[in-house]
């Protein structure tokens, strides 16, 4: 369908080349990415006083008559066209304006409107460079009310104001998308006039999240959002595989073999688990569990079902220590069985890593844990039943498609996740997907206190870290974050690691950025063979880390990081029940949001518990984290303001059977979904 929406900003008008240029910077190349950059506020243009009722620093309209010129013959003086009303005076001062537009625009005897900010200058009241003149015929259009938009370098904002103003009013009706009476229920207007009206408001709460023009916009977004992720859901669903053949016999021969009994929570997501898999439908599920809930065991279980139903099981892990740390797990726990069991990351000597995809493509490999080389094509399993991705949170759900349609039918998929996010983050970010939570922890995690210190007793952190040094304790130590270039952050950190230096008397290592990952590898293996006490490091503390005799972290400047974070940061430490240690040290500018939200952290170790406040706190726009992989962004919702509507379109959703309603292109295409689905449709 052919829609002006979707052109380009070209063809607006009062849009010439260059404001083209400067609006494409800033992400908006077709109409409706200017359309759906909404006002951030609003001007107030309905304070009329009289000339002696003037009050300094006010946005004021006033009706005057111009009845003196100054045009001072000095450049750089402004001219000055005094104007009166039957009260008083004022002055309208203007820079850089010539002469004639000024006697054209104030002509003199003939009353005018004039807005704009009251300043005064030696004692009397004035307006420069006016933002708004009209003779008062014409005075009505003067906006009353205007909306503000985040300014732009290079263009006025009265021009974006205009241009905005007049794009809004003059887009032209879409076919909607909802019913009739469901719009009559909630008492919306059709999405133009919602657009229409929050950029040329009329009441000053028109543009705010919660008029029912703005509610409007954010339920289309989210209803896009869940639509596109229910549709991915049911196409996957149709994708037929052949059936796991689990019977109790091989999960007893498990169990036997842990060293522990599963946790309530871990039962139930393992059953959820081997019904997907003995199911006819492939199974697409995510594992969320906070750190050390006991989440690789699961995993394990579900790879020895899958190779014990004669087929392949396949481990990704994000880096290579984590690889081999899950190598060595596995070989141990399945010590007893006949599973080969093979390890295959980047650096696996080139003649090895031919050994292994032979012994793949012939089915001698039963069970592969490896990074992302794990996903090269030219790998070939003889028949992957199971791949299972491990602690990647970045994972986007164009990623999870090309995932679910890669390898055979057969392969179902099991992502695993650390991040805990709040509910309603859940239903958008894993909308195609199923979901099994492990709420509590194995362990209580009663054993890891967190203390918080100001930056100005950092004599004392050092001493404590001496301490724990001496009693055979290991430390990470992260550096503050800070949002400047790379190399400040490295000046940064190589200056704390040598300030360091002299006060711990023991080896310390530092890791950052700009290190090669061999180095890198290095310095944590020496860290895990305790030849390092303590290493420094920027946030790049690698996930999933497991070095059960580091059980000290220190976090600076702890302020700035999101609470998910640092309760991620924070498991680093304690892994494996012993008593632990967590400082928080923040710096003198922290405000009182920032404190609180560093209470929280001493208060709870339950990290949904610490995402929800910490949502609550900030705000969804500063989470660090959710905002990052592009698909989880919401221009207009805002998933803590407007949960009900998550709610709503979640109820109504269960509701649509089928995407048979055509004007769902549109709304599609608006948010930028159109090419998601396009990705199923080709494979
Ligand atoms: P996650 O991957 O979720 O961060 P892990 O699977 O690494 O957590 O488990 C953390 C620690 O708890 C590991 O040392 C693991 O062996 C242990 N563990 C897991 N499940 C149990 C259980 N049910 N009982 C006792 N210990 C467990
Ligand atoms: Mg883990």
């Amino acid at each position: 369908m052919k829609n002006e929406l979707f052109d380009t900003i070209i063809k607006i008008k009062g849009i010439g080349p260059i404001i083209q240029k400067k609006l494409e910077e800033k992400n908006i190349f077709n109409k409706i990415d200017l359309l759906l950059n909404l006002p951030t506020g609003c001007i107030d243009r309905r304070y009329c006083p009289k000339l002696d009722q003037l009050e300094v620093g006010k946005i004021s309209t006033v009706f005057a008559i111009p009845i003196k010129y100054n045009f001072p013959r000095i450049r750089n003086l402004p001219s000055r066209v005094t104007c009166k009303d039957e009260y008083s005076k004022i002055d309208i001062i203007f820079f850089n304006t010539r002469e004639n537009y000024i006697k054209q625009m104030l002509p003199l005897n003939e009353e005018v409107v004039i807005s704009g900010k009251v300043n005064t200058y030696k004692n009397k009241f004035q307006i420069t460079n006016p933002e708004y003149i009209r003779t008062t015929n014409k005075g009505s259009d003067i906006k009353k009310i205007m909306s503000r938009y985040q300014s732009i370098k290079g263009i006025s904002d009265k021009t974006l104001q205009k241009i905005y103003s007049n794009e809004a009013n003059n887009i032209k009706q879409v076919p909607d998308w909802y019913e009739d009476c469901f719009l009559r229920e909630m008492k919306w207007v059709s999405w133009s006039d919602s657009i229409k009206r929050i950029h040329n408001p009329i009441e000053i709460d028109d543009i705010n999240k919660n008029s029912k023009f703005y509610e409007r916009l954010a339920y289309d977004e989210i209803f896009c959002n869940l639509l596109v992720f229910n549709e991915i859901k049911k196409r996957i669903q149709l994708i037929k595989k052949n059936p796991k053949k689990i019977c109790k016999k091989e999960i007893n021969l498990i169990f036997k073999m842990l060293p522990f009994k599963l946790t309530d929570d871990q039962n139930l997501c393992l059953n959820e688990i081997i019904q997907d898999m003995k199911s006819e439908k492939k199974m697409m599920r995510v594992l969320q569990g906070d750190v050390g809930s006991g989440k690789t065991v699961i995993a394990l279980i579900a790879m020895f079902l899958s190779v014990k139903s004669n087929f392949q099981s396949a481990i990704m892990v994000p880096t290579e220590i984590l690889a081999i740390q899950h190598f060595n797990l596995f070989k141990k726990f399945l010590n007893n069985s006949n599973i080969k069991i093979e390890l295959l990351t980047g650096k696996t000597k080139l003649k090895n890593q031919e050994i292994i995809r032979s012994q793949l493509k012939k089915g001698e490999i039963n069970i592969l844990v490896g990074t992302h080389s794990l996903f090269q094509d030219k790998i070939e399993f003889k028949n992957l039943g199971l791949i299972v991705i491990d602690e990647q949170h970045k994972f986007g759900v164009k990623q999870r498609i090309s995932l679910a349609l890669k390898g055979s039918n057969n392969t179902d998929v099991l992502l695993m996740t650390a991040t805990p996010i709040p509910r309603t983050l859940v239903l958008t970010n894993y909308g195609d997907m199923d979901i099994s939570t492990i709420k509590n922890k194995p362990f209580s995690n009663d054993n890891i206190d967190t203390l918080i210190k100001p930056i100005d007793k950092l004599d004392e952190v050092i001493d404590f870290v001496n301490k724990k040094i001496n009693f055979g304790d290991q430390i990470y130590w992260v550096c503050p974050l800070i949002e400047e270039s790379e190399k400040s952050k490295l000046m940064a950190v190589i200056k704390r690691h040598n300030f360091l230096k002299k006060k711990i008397n023991k080896e310390i290592g530092l890791i950052h950025g700009s290190l090669k990952k061999n180095e890198k590898d290095l310095i944590m293996k020496n860290f895990i063979q305790k030849k390092l006490k303590c290493i420094i490091s920027t946030t790049v503390i690698e996930v999933g880390i497991d070095n059960p005799n580091a059980n000290t972290i220190i976090v600076e400047n702890a302020e700035r990081f999101g609470l998910s974070q640092l309760h991620q940061l924070r498991g680093r430490v304690g892994r494996s029940g012993s008593k632990a240690h967590c400082l928080l040290i923040y710096s003198s500018s922290i405000s009182e949001t920032g404190k609180k939200r560093l209470k929280i952290m001493k208060k709870s170790n339950d990290g949904f518990y610490i995402s929800e406040e910490d949502l609550r706190l900030r705000g969804f726009g500063d989470i660090v984290g959710y905002k990052q992989s592009g698909e989880k962004d919401f221009i207009i919702a805002d998933p803590i303001y407007h949960s009900h509507l998550f709610e709503l379109a979640k109820n109504n959703l269960e509701k649509i059977n089928k995407i048979q309603n055509k004007n769902f292109e549109t709304l599609f295409k608006i948010f930028k979904k159109e090419k998601v689905l396009n990705i199923i449709d080709t494979g």
